[in-house]
């Protein structure tokens, strides 16, 4: 092993080398070209056709430099994953047969793929099948390396022939405007007149699961749902809190290792490896970067996730909730504000209760999750999420913030008195051993069961799935703060004393927002109640959630920000109750299909064991009274689980019937989920019935142990 170690590349050597970087095109770039290309990146506007050509030359010649024969256009389609389609460079010269590697500055900027077979939830018709993916000269282009070989990708938005956004990339890129241009109103108001925007950042944590593939591939519903639909608990879950940063198996270590060589040399900042809660549940954490660039990187951490997997006889399982019983998977969305010279409006400094900028950022950050708590909870919504929200380790589906003993009293000061006078400091940490020194505490503690945290000076928001995209997310607050800059600064702009304006601006949306923040435990079944008391929504899921898409207070706020459209608001709906009623009806295929063809068929098989045990007990003159209770019980629960499976089978046959998209994932919800809970209950009581030799697939025991 350490053979293995000391032959691997220096992290300096391999970061970024698959990525043509900002220094490669300045090496290789004209001067000119390459200011063109800076001016466009940092203000907007667009490229000349005969720059995009020098560009898209010299970007080929890198790629092909470094083995590349194909380009494609990446992009990111409202499935929740990426697509791609390679073109390779090769073109023929003339007729004797010569070919060259060919790249224009045309296929950079755009790429036209057949947008019929994506979901646009109604924003197109099949005969309008047109689509364009158009170049984001913000985040770099770079080679992927995978079984195809290496090809040159070049990230980019992808929308209708009439310019719906049908990407999670193009709207993201509209809320970061929109939020910069607010935000430097604000800025502005404070005297800065040095910064020329605000970036958004982005650090997104991602949790996984690894399982051995041999046993991933025994098991249909992890193969088809990405989850485990049938399954006792083992007899250890994560009671004992030793697998929460444990030591790092073998197996386990390889896998993190490649994964990390993957990433850096993608120029994907890894930075944080570690086990987590649940037995086979890890933990990978990035650098933070703008939030742009930090999405994208997000989904090539995914995918490298799964790719790397393959190479270690292990899958990767990004599922939400693939164990019953023990945590599930989030993504923790690290939300930060900076100006481009540096100054982050999140950071409250030394003395919050003199830094005015900051707490009118807070003061309106608090009012716009207030305001759209619903819409916070809805860029939360993937399926797999409905599993995980208000469950074990997951935070609940009440929108609530954590600010921290300090905060909360600085607020506290300014609503009851109308001004803050001091602040509660962190204070030092005796460790009372005289070789180690005393520790500086932090001013606040962490609360691990906030949906939206302020961790010191960004605001850490939980409720992402881990399978899900960090760009639905990251849009929305950017769009809710962009909408509460926006008014603050309205009414400022227009104050003829600016500082008593501001005093009493913070002071009144504190006092009307205030009830948004929460300290306590939010996975306490009293926070249920004084949410309901506070009035707070508690949206219990997904179908229920997609409805804050299309309110008018939506419609106002993103259309007020060109972010999107009503009709790009409606189509997104469409889609969440499309996927929804889509993603329930393979997970019940795939529970008729496993209950029916797997283990109602084992049981029947150990019940004639057992029929027959009793006869030729009996015939040896023994007592039978053991064998027939085991016997009656098994029958018991084969009646149950066959009675179970025909209701299901008979209700996703009427499923499938409902034309309306609406009713139907309605009708997933409201019946089958329930039915498919019926089905489950026996199967796992006869799981831990059975004789081991005869259960079909390998169970909890085997999948999250023996990685
Ligand atoms: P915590 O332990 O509180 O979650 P970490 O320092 O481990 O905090 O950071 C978690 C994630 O937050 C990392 O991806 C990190 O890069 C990111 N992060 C740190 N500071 C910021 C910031 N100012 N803005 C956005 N993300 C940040
Ligand atoms: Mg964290």
């Amino acid at each position: 092993m350490t053979d293995r170690i000391n032959k691997e590349p220096r992290v300096e050597e391999i970061f970024a080398s698959n990525v043509f970087t900002l220094e490669k095109m300045r090496e290789r770039l004209p001067k000119n070209v390459y200011k063109a290309v800076l001016e466009v990146m940092e203000n907007g506007g667009e490229l000349s056709l005969k720059d995009a050509d020098v560009v898209a030359k010299a970007m080929k010649d890198w790629a092909v430099e470094n083995g590349a024969t194909h380009y494609t256009h990446w992009f990111q389609p409202l499935t929740g994953t990426t697509a791609e389609k390679h073109d390779s460079f090769v073109s023929i010269l003339d007729d004797e047969g010569h070919m060259m590697m060919e790249f224009s500055g045309r296929q950079l900027i755009k790429g036209e793929p057949d947008a019929s077979s994506f979901p646009s939830g109604g924003l197109r018709t099949t005969f309008e099948a047109r689509g364009y993916t158009s170049w984001d000269i913000t985040s770099p282009v770079f080679l992927k390396e995978s079984g195809t070989g290496r090809t040159l990708c070049i990230p980019t938005a992808f929308c209708s022939y009439k310019g719906e956004a049908l990407d999670k990339k193009m709207p993201l890129l509209r809320s970061t405007e929109a939020l910069s241009q607010q935000a430097m109103r604000i800025v502005r108001l404070f005297g800065n007149t040095t910064s020329k925007k605000v970036v958004t950042y982005t650090g997104a944590e991602q949790e996984y699961f690894l399982v051995d593939r041999n046993f991933f591939m025994q098991r249909a519903d992890l193969k088809f749902a990405g989850r485990t639909l049938f399954g006792a608990p083992a007899p250890k879950g994560q009671e004992m809190d030793d697998h929460y940063f444990g030591v790092i198996r073998e197996r386990v270590g390889n896998f993190m290792r490649d994964l990390n060589t993957e990433l850096w040399k993608l120029g994907v900042p890894a930075k944080t490896q570690h086990n987590e809660v649940a037995p086979g549940q890890h933990e990978l954490a990035p650098v933070f970067e703008r939030a742009n660039i930090a999405c994208d990187h997000n989904q090539l951490v995914m995918e490298a996730m799964k790719r790397v997997a393959v190479h270690h006889d292990l899958r990767c399982l990004l599922h939400e909730k693939p164990y019953a019983s023990v945590n599930g998977s989030g993504k923790h969305n690290n939300w930060s504000l900076a100006t481009d010279d540096g100054i982050n409006l999140i950071d409250p400094g030394d003395t919050p209760e003199r830094n005015i900028q900051f707490l009118l950022v807070l003061a309106c950050i608090l009012k716009a999750v207030d305001t759209h708590a619903d819409l916070l909870r809805q860029s939360a919504s993937v399926v797999g999420n409905d599993l995980r929200l208000g469950a074990n380790e997951a935070p609940p589906a009440i929108v609530s913030v954590f600010l921290g003993e300090q905060l909360e009293d600085v607020v506290r000061q300014l609503v009851e008195t109308g001004a803050a006078t001091g602040h509660i400091g962190g204070g030092r940490l005796r460790t009372g051993v005289s070789t180690m020194s005393d520790i500086a505490k932090d001013a606040t503690d962490r609360n691990r069961t906030s949906p939206l945290a302020f961790t010191g000076n960004k605001f850490e928001f939980r409720m992402v799935g881990s399978s899900d995209s960090v760009a639905g997310s990251t849009t929305t607050l950017n769009a809710i703060v962009a909408e509460a800059f926006s008014e603050a600064a309205d009414e400022l702009e227009q104050a003829e004393n600016f500082d008593m304006a501001v005093h009493d601006l913070i002071k009144k949306y504190l006092t009307e927002h205030r009830r948004i923040i929460f300290n306590g435990n939010g996975y306490a079944p009293e926070w249920v109640e004084e949410a309901a008391r506070r009035g707070l929504p508690n949206i219990p899921n997904m179908l229920a959630a997609a409805e804050a898409l299309t309110t008018d207070k939506a419609v106002a706020l993103y259309e007020k920000f060109g972010i999107f459209t009503r009709p790009e608001l409606e189509s997104r709906k469409e889609i969440v109750y499309d996927y929804y009623a889509k993603t329930i009806n393979i997970e019940a295929l795939t529970m008729i299909d496993m209950a029916g063809r797997q283990i109602i068929p084992a049981c029947m098989h150990y019940e004639k064991e057992l029929a027959e045990t009793v006869v030729a007990v009996h015939g040896a003159g023994a007592d039978t009274t053991t064998e027939e209770r085991r016997l009656a019980q098994v029958a018991a629960h084969i009646n149950e689980a066959q009675s179970a499976l025909e209701a299901l089978t008979a209700a996703a046959g009427k499923a499938q019937g409902i034309g309306d998209v609406h009713e139907k994932a309605l009708f997933y919800r409201d019946k089958i989920v329930p039915l498919m809970q019926d089905l489950r209950t026996p199967c796992d009581q006869m799981e831990v019935l059975v004789d081991r030799s005869m259960w079909p697939f390998p169970t909890y025991q085997d999948l999250m142990f023996e990685v």
